[in-house]
């Protein structure tokens, strides 16, 4: 799963959609709204094993 890395919600994969704008990979958190960053490993065929990065 995933950690909201503003209120520390943890979300399931199914629970959340990740996106791709201009800034890059990222989810956005269903319980506060927050923008979580992610990684792209680049497998676009496993959209669900991008990871979080440690920052
Ligand atoms: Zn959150």
């Amino acid at each position: 799963m995933w950690k909201c890395r503003n209120c520390s919600a943890e979300l399931m994969f199914e629970e959340v959609e990740p996106d791709g704008d201009a800034h890059g990979l990222h989810f956005i958190c269903h319980e506060c709204g927050h923008r979580n960053k992610l990684i792209n490993i680049g497998k676009s065929d496993e959209p669900l094993k991008l990871p979080q990065p440690d920052d």
